[in-house]
Parts: structure tokens; C-alpha cells; sequence
């Protein structure tokens, strides 16, 4: 019998336990260890509450946590209720699937004013994580800043741009959906470091801009490079950059209809946020590009008065005493996910924060193919038995994923009308349903 721990229960967990299920049958047996009472990860956290479609993937990652050989063990801190070592003593392959769940810090002056939010901060707080559930953003202020041309960043400005009826069917937590109903928006800026040909977003994400009931995005022509241009473009890009050219097109009367304004700030880099104790403004410095595509100041300066900066600029792994650390990339230090004998990582925790939810799945697959040429028949090693001796000694309640259908249930009985669950934001309440 083989014994694995995976650590992580968002999309890199779970296909990996799919694919110990695929390579090693009924001659494994894996524990999906996460340390909140519910599973899923960035599909409950990360991904935007209106994107519902893309957060049913958590079906099949259902199936594979209902079958005999997988189980769930939530409410379990790797690091701090059980460390590496611990683990190691007692499975033959401890994979780290933890994600990326910390900020990119922005690193300019005046970062660390109150105002100022990481995504990972900001879409945690409407994603409902208990490590955000208190963060009440300033959304009195006419406008807003986002930093960074990713997918994030338009998730973060089209929920500060909908409507309470546009957010119906989505999953947003209430307490977020209500001040976002009294917030005073009135602009939001998108600033993007490099020029329309190296945004990161997708076409779907960007086209999604373009319909929103009172909010219409802004793109200047004199930031678009020649059309011709556009032909050395990848595809998806070339479509992105054909709905930038769209958003350039639309009409100031059409504009002038729509209370929100979202507008795309290209070679724009911040530099600096001021204010008395709070955010008044940022400092933004014009770029041009260089020889290699690199964004660099002009020296240009500007300033735009804001009251809340949303920096969507990357996320970075959280470290976990005893394993080597890559900090410049902000994930595992690992050779194609081996960290040391034993012990692996996947997903953002290996690659970095990049590629989308399905990226996840050749990862998983590819670790545990890793793991069965490391660890053949298993070392004889006690798995889920020791760990659970450990816990109780240590007087620690594990939430298995019976448990959390009793979450499930109870956040579905107490939805808004219309929506698909309120969600429990303080972990006592989750624990509270679980029993
Ligand atoms: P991202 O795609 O890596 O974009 C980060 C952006 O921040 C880039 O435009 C980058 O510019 C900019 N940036 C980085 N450091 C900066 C700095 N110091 N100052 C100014 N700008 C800076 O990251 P993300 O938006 O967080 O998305 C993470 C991953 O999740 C991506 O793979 C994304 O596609 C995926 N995602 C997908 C969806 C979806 O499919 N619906 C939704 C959300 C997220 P440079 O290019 O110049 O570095």
C-alpha cells in the first residue's frame, strides 16, 4: 500500500489525486489536507463569484474526494498543528499543492497605506475567505486605481462595476455585495506597466467589460499600436487586443449613458501612493517599452486622486518552515516538482501563478508519475492511521468531506434568493455546521 498526503485542496490537489487514483488504483491511499474546514481552494476563493460555470469544475474534484481511497482532512495547518517532518515520518509522498494564495508586493512608497489591497486581499474579502471576511475596502471614494493588465485585474473591476441585480446569480458573500451596493464608484483606472500588445487578459474576461448595465470600459486610440501590427499576435492575444480596439471604437455619447467609467491606463507604472494616513493619490510614471518588451520610466510623473489601490499584480506561494524556497519567484524551489526525497509541490506552489484551472491537470498527472518512480510499492509507512493519532493527541477536529456536505447544505439553505450558497466566512460557523 502506498500512503500520500497531498496539501491543498484547490485544483492542483485534487487532480494530483485523481491521477494517484488513475496510476496506483486500489493500492493507495491519499489524504487531501487542507487547513480550512472547506475544500476547493481557488475555486470557493479565488475565482470571481459570477463566474459560476468555471467554479463547477469543484463536481469533479467531488467525485474524486468521494471515492474510497481519497479523504478530505480539513482544519489542519501544515507547519504549525503538524510540520513537514511529521508527515514525512508517516507517507511515502507528501505533495504541496498549497497554491498562491499570499500578494505580490507592490514595493513602492506609500504600499502600505490603509487603502491599499492585494487582490489576493480584495477578491478574498467578495470570495467570502475568513483571512479577508473583515477587510472593509474604503468604497466611498468616486475612484479606484487597479494595478496590472491580468485576468484578476478584470475580475476585480467588473464586481466593482455590477449591479446588485447583475451579481444575482453569483456566490458573492453578503456582507461584500452590500457595501458594494452603497459604494460611490464613479471611475476605476486600470494601469498597465507595458502597452496593449503585452496584456496578460483574455478575451472572454475583456469582452465582458463591454456589457455591463452601467459601467462602460475606456481605451485611448493613441495607446493602440498600427492594426497591422496585431498580425504577429499569438491568437487569443490578437482577440484581446481586438476587443481593446472595440472598447476604442464605442462612442463618448454611448459612454456618457454609463455612470461607471472603466478606464485602461496602458504604459503607466505606479511609483508611489500618498495620502494623509490614508490614500489620497497615486504617482504613476509614464513607460515606454525597451528592446526586449520591458516596461522603463520616462520620467514622465502623474498623479491620479484615488481612495482605495487594488494591486493585481501576481501572487506568490507561502513558505513552510524546512522547505527550500525560491523567493525572487515566490514558490517551492523544486526540479520539475521534486523538492527532496518525498517530499513534492505542484501547480502554483511549482510553477508560479500562471496558466488557468486546466493547467492544473497535466501537472497533477505529471507529479504522480514522479512519485511512482520514486516510491514503488510504498515503504510500509502508517498514513492516515499516524496522522490521525497525531491530531487527536494534539486535540486537533479534522473536518472530513462528510462534514463539509453538511457546510455545503447548510450555506445552500441560507442563499439569497436566487444565488447558489451563502457562504460561512468565520471558520467557527463552518465547524459549527460541520457537527
Ligand atoms: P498575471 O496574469 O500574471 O498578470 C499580472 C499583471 O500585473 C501583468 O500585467 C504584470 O505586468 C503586472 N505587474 C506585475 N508586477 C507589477 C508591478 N510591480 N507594477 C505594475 N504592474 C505589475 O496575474 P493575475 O491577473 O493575478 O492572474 C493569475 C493567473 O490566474 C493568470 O494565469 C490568469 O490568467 C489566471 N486567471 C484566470 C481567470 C479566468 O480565466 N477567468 C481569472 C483570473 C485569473 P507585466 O506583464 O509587465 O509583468
Amino acid at each position: 500500500m502506498r500512503h500520500i498526503a497531498i496539501i491543498g485542496s484547490g485544483p492542483a490537489g485534487y487532480y494530483t489525486a485523481e491521477a494517484a487514483q488513475k496510476q496506483f488504483g486500489d493500492d493507495v491511499r491519499v489524504d487531501v489536507i487542507d487547513r480550512l474546514p472547506v475544500p476547493y481552494g481557488l475555486i470557493r476563493f479565488g475565482v470571481a463569484p459570477d463566474h459560476q460555470s468555471i467554479k463547477a469544475v469543484s463536481r469533479r474534484y467531488e467525485g474524486v474526494a468521494l471515492s474510497e481511497n481519497v479523504r478530505f482532512v480539513g482544519n489542519v495547518m501544515v507547519g504549525e498543528d503538524i510540520s513537514i517532518d511529521e508527515l514525512l515520518g508517516m507517507y511515502d509522498a507528501v505533495i504541496l499543492a498549497t497554491g498562491a494564495p499570499n500578494d505580490r508586493d507592490l514595493g513602492i512608497p506609500g504600499s502600505d497605506l490603509p487603502g491599499v489591497f492585494g487582490s489576493a486581499a480584495f477578491v478574498g474579502w467578495y470570495n467570502g475567505h475568513p483571512d479577508f471576511a473583515d477587510l472593509e475596502p474604503p468604497l466611498e471614494g468616486k475612484h479606484v486605481v487597479i494595478v496590472g493588465n491580468g485576468n484578476v485585474a478584470l475580475d476585480v473591476a467588473r464586481i466593482l462595476s455590477k449591479t446588485r441585480v447583475e451579481l444575482g446569480g453569483s456566490d458573492i458573500v453578503s456582507h461584500a455585495l452590500d457595501m458594494l451596493e452603497t459604494a460611490n464608484t464613479e471611475e476605476v483606472t486600470i494601469l498597465g506597466r507595458r502597452g496593449p500588445h503585452q496584456i496578460a487578459m483574455t478575451p472572454k474576461e475583456l469582452g465582458e467589460l463591454g456589457h455591463l448595465e452601467r459601467a462602460c470600459p475606456y481605451v485611448d486610440r493613441a495607446d493602440l499600436p498600427d492594426e497591422g501590427e496585431d498580425m504577429l499576435l499569438e491568437p487569443g492575444l490578437r482577440k484581446s487586443v481586438t476587443c481593446l480596439r472595440e472598447f476604442a471604437a464605442i462612442p463618448e455619447s454611448y459612454r456618457a449613458t454609463k455612470p461607471i467609467s472603466i478606464e485602461f491606463d496602458f504604459f503607466a507604472a505606479p511609483v508611489a501612493i500618498e495620502g494623509n494616513g490614508k490614500v489620497e493619490r497615486i504617482i504613476v510614471e509614464r513607460t515606454e517599452l525597451d528592446s526586449e518588451l520591458r516596461s522603463r520610466g520616462t520620467g514622465e510623473t502623474y498623479a491620479i486622486d484615488c481612495s482605495m489601490v487594488v494591486a493585481c499584480i501576481g501572487y506568490q506561494t507561502p513558505s513552510i518552515e524546512g522547505v527550500p524556497y525560491e523567493h525572487g519567484r515566490g514558490r517551492f524551489a523544486n526540479v520539475e516538482g521534486r523538492i527532496l526525497p518525498g517530499l513534492y509541490c505542484v501547480g502554483w506552489a511549482r510553477r508560479g501563478p500562471s496558466g488557468t484551472i486546466g493547467t492544473n491537470r497535466p501537472d497533477g498527472y505529471m507529479i504522480i508519475e514522479a512519485v511512482a518512480d520514486d516510491i514503488a510499492d510504498g515503504a510500509g509507512k502508517q498514513g492516515r492511521a499516524a496522522l490521525d493519532e497525531l491530531l487527536e493527541q494534539r486535540g486537533i477536529q479534522i473536518v472530513k468531506f462528510s462534514d463539509w456536505k453538511k457546510i455545503e447544505e447548510a450555506e445552500i439553505a441560507r442563499a439569497r434568493e436566487g444565488a447558489p450558497r451563502e457562504k460561512f466566512v468565520r471558520i467557527e460557523d463552518m465547524i459549527k455546521a460541520a457537527n
